[in-house]
């Protein structure tokens, strides 16, 4: 187990601000974890399991212990004519878990390629990206509640995945699982998904297999979104908005080429759900470009806010309430943050 004081946490936030952690403990292997989680001296501290970081805002110094987990390995578990079991550890890196996949011909994550997340983040978050979500692939989810000890296998639907959700998202669940493992079920016979954005238009002339899907994922994704190494970001600052058909009717007739998505649920009393795309909204704003202290709305994607030149994490919080109160006056439409404040 690795275990560090007053440590930098400058490597660990793709906002790249440069805060510190009063204890960083990194444990390499489920034995490691179940030792913490009967420290006494952890639970009397703060504590928060991170990944990769490039979904986290830290709003200052965090005084207590920042976990983050080193199992590695990919194990192959199951297979047959159709398809492959592999058990991933939770610090291996999505992308380099797609990369092996596709030059196996094994498909299903490919539309995933490049989003910077660790395999055990994957699963907490329901990464997604061109119409394919982690929560699609999963099978299992090996996790150790924090209270107990205990190891739970949660099965894909325990998940409950869902648009950028999942049982560990809930405010109720949050924190209290470490996941260990995932074990993703590829295809053998990929069935490719490529309805959405500029994706089939990417790939026009070309072949279609996983190597070139995976391509022209990477090549859309680095015409559209900073590189976190070059400028901090966390990716989308915002999720999607959902509102009810009556407010979405009221909006197009005053924006009739407003974006939108009717989705297959309903809402508790039967009510039907529009997705808008938050990009859009904040567009409309005339927000692009916008900035506050050393942050900025990046101006190729409205919806990523990015860390233009040293911003502290006021400088990121205050562009984002601005940018929620400017959308809700427009379009009384309350937007939520996907970045996990800190
Ligand atoms: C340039 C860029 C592009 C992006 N594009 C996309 C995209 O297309 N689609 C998308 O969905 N996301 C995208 N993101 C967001 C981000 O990549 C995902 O949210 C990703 O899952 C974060 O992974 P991470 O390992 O950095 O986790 P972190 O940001 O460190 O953590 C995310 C959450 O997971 C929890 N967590 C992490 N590991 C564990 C574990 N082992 N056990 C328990 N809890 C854990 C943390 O507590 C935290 O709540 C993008 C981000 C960037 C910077």
């Amino acid at each position: 187990m690795k275990i560090l004081e007053n440590y930098s946490l400058l490597a660990h936030n793709s906002f790249k601000l440069n805060v510190k952690t009063r204890w960083f403990v990194e444990y390499e292997s489920e034995s490691d974890l179940q030792k913490l989680l009967r420290d006494e001296y952890f639970f009397s501290q703060a504590f928060w399991h991170i990944g990769n970081g490039c979904n986290l805002l830290f709003l200052s110094d965090f005084n207590g212990i920042i976990v983050h987990s080193g199992i590695r390995g990919i194990e192959k578990i199951a297979e047959d004519a159709d398809s492959i079991t592999l058990k991933v550890g939770a610090a291996e890196m999505m992308d380099d878990l797609i990369r092996q996949c596709v030059e196996q011909g094994w498909g299903g994550i490919e539309n995933l390629s490049l989003i910077p997340s660790e395999v055990g983040a994957s699963a907490f978050q329901n990464i997604g990206a061109y119409g394919v979500e982690a929560g699609d692939c999963i099978e299992e989810v090996h996790a150790y509640a924090v209270k107990t000890g205990e190891k739970r296998i949660f099965s894909r639907a325990e998940c409950q995945f869902a648009y950028r959700h999942t049982f560990f998202k809930k405010p109720e669940e949050r924190g209290l699982h470490y996941i260990t493992h995932v074990v993703y079920k590829l295809s053998k016979k990929p069935v490719f998904k490529l309805d959405y954005g500029n994706l089939r238009s990417t790939l026009e002339g070309k072949a279609i297999t996983l190597q070139t899907v995976r391509e022209a994922v990477i090549a859309i994704r680095k015409s559209r979104l900073p590189d976190p190494e070059v400028l901090g970001n966390a990716g989308s600052f915002f999720l999607n908005a959902y509102v009810c058909k009556l407010h979405f009717e009221a909006l197009h007739k005053q924006y009739p080429d407003m974006p939108h998505f009717f989705e297959p649920e309903k809402t508790d009393d039967g009510k039907e759900i529009v997705k808008i795309p938050a990009a859009w909204l904040i567009d409309q704003c005339g927000l692009k470009g916008k900035t506050l202290g050393g942050a900025a709305v990046y101006e190729k994607n409205p919806l990523v806010l990015v860390n233009q030149n040293n911003a502290t994490a006021d400088d990121i919080v205050h562009l984002a309430e601005e940018i929620r109160a400017t959308v809700e006056a427009k379009f009384g439409i309350e937007l939520s943050p996907e970045v996990n404040y800190i």
